[in-house]
């Protein structure tokens, strides 16, 4: 569940609550003491994060009443699908009706709908995706938002543009205080009701002062916080779990084993499941994925990185282009295509039709400037803002061009609310 409607409480079982809005019911974990039938709260992720006066609820569930209903319609009428086409290819129209029926789809099968390049099959691979996307979840969308509060990394990794050899690249990193008050500031004036806290592997923060950061976000403000800094150990998990960390957003990267150690030098594909896994098991909401187009990779590596990303029970599935940096050794590769991206999207949907939130990365928005709109019309319903400040942001070069880089935070805020609206989806983690 992730909407900043608020909902009202009309059951309590042990540590779950049943929220409505609007006719709709959903389920949250609650860690809150004193919840009452009736009461009104804001969940993000499955968690209750913050209980509020009735009413401001009333208020605000009266300011949503009319628009709600009316994107929801928009919403239903754009995700139509009609398998009665064109298209006279038995055997790909099959693989869509199984799709579309939760029937068993083979391998084969997903690396066929992979291997399609005909642009009137995508768009209904597309369609069919985006039909599930609705008809399960809705048109809620989480606009989550994110904080890179350094680019200094101790890691290789030969294709990021942080990685320790980019001797190119103006290092910063933000004190303690900076990166609470970016946040609070977030929270509380731009409305973000789940943020991402993320870094290169630095080890100049202990995890008992990002513990303390943490500490101090939740204290002053509510909010479901993850935090994405690289492979900190299962201790370092716990600890920030303790002090309120709820999420973990850490890539595989590649589920090839022989690949992930070429493009990672000393380290272990191992050791990075072993966090997702262990972080899981503490109770961390997962998002997780892959690059796509990396030199080297196939389609059956693609199929197998988004089966992974379920097996590892990701809430959020991340799947971004790898977008070659100058500075890296494989800065004369090539980018991968928008369709790849989308189909991606679009498989991820099928295999996890009915809670995956899958994100439209800043990188895909990078190769393509159509690619929120096109993203959340294959089957996607998550989007990130970057909420670093423009000072910093510039510096978190991962790959070069990086879309929105030049919008401040209202200005991206402005432009996301107006083109979910226009396809009928509810930016359900912005208060407005
Ligand atoms: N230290 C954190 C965050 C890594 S940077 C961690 O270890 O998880 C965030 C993500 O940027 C990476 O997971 C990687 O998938 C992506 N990234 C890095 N270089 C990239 C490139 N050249 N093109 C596209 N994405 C890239």
């Amino acid at each position: 569940m992730c909407y900043a409607i608020p909902g009202k409480i009309t059951s309590i079982d042990n540590k779950f609550v049943t929220v409505e809005y609007f006719g709709e019911k959903k389920k949250a974990y609650n860690e809150f003491d004193n919840l009452n039938i009736g009461d009104y709260i804001y969940a993000q992720g499955g968690y209750v994060i913050q209980v509020i006066p009735e009413k401001e609820a009333i208020s605000i569930l009266n300011t949503w009443k009319e628009t709600f209903f009316e994107l929801q319609d928009l919403d239903l009428r754009l995700s139509k699908v009609d398998l009665q086409n064109k298209i006279n290819d038995k055997y790909f129209l099959t693989i869509l009706d199984k799709a579309l029926e939760y029937k068993n789809i083979s391998d084969n099968e997903f690396l066929y709908l992979l291997e399609t390049n005909d642009k009137s099959k995508l768009e209904l691979l597309y369609k069919t995706a985006n039909f599930i996307r609705q008809k399960h979840l809705s048109n809620s969308c989480c606009v989550h938002g994110i904080i890179e509060f350094s680019n200094y990394c101790k890691k290789g990794c030969i294709y990021c543009g942080i990685s320790y050899h980019n001797n190119n690249l103006l290092r910063y990193r933000m004190n303690t205080d900076e990166i609470s008050e970016v946040a609070y500031k977030a929270i509380e004036e731009y409305g973000f009701k789940a943020i991402v806290l993320q870094s290169g592997e630095d080890s100049e923060y202990s995890i008992k002062q990002l513990s303390n950061v943490i500490k101090n976000i939740k204290q002053k403000s509510s909010v479901l916080i993850f935090i994405s800094i690289g492979e900190i150990g299962k201790e370092g998990l716990k600890e920030l779990y303790k002090a309120g960390a709820r999420g973990l957003l850490m890539r595989f990267e590649t589920s090839n084993q022989e690949l992930y150690k070429k493009l990672h030098p000393n380290q272990s594909l191992e050791t990075r499941l072993q966090h997702l896994e262990e972080a899981y098991k503490m109770g961390y909401l997962i998002i997780t994925g892959s690059l796509i187009g990396v030199p080297g990779q196939t389609n059956n590596d693609i199929l197998n990185d988004i089966k992974l990303t379920k097996k590892l029970n990701a809430e959020m599935y991340s799947f971004g282009p790898f977008i070659p940096h100058p500075s890296t050794p494989l800065a004369n590769n090539k980018i991968s295509s928008n369709d790849e991206i989308l189909k991606s999207i679009a498989i991820s949907r099928i295999i996890d039709p009915y809670n995956a939130k899958i994100l439209i990365t800043t990188a895909f928005e990078t190769i393509d400037s159509k690619a929120r709109e096109q993203g959340l019309l294959s089957g996607a319903n998550s989007v990130m803002l970057n909420i670093t400040p423009d000072n910093f942001k510039k510096h978190y070069s991962l790959y070069p061009n990086r879309a929105h880089i030049n919008e401040n935070i209202p200005l991206q805020i402005t432009n996301t609310i107006s083109l979910l609206k226009n396809i009928g989806r509810a930016p359900t983690d912005l208060g407005f």
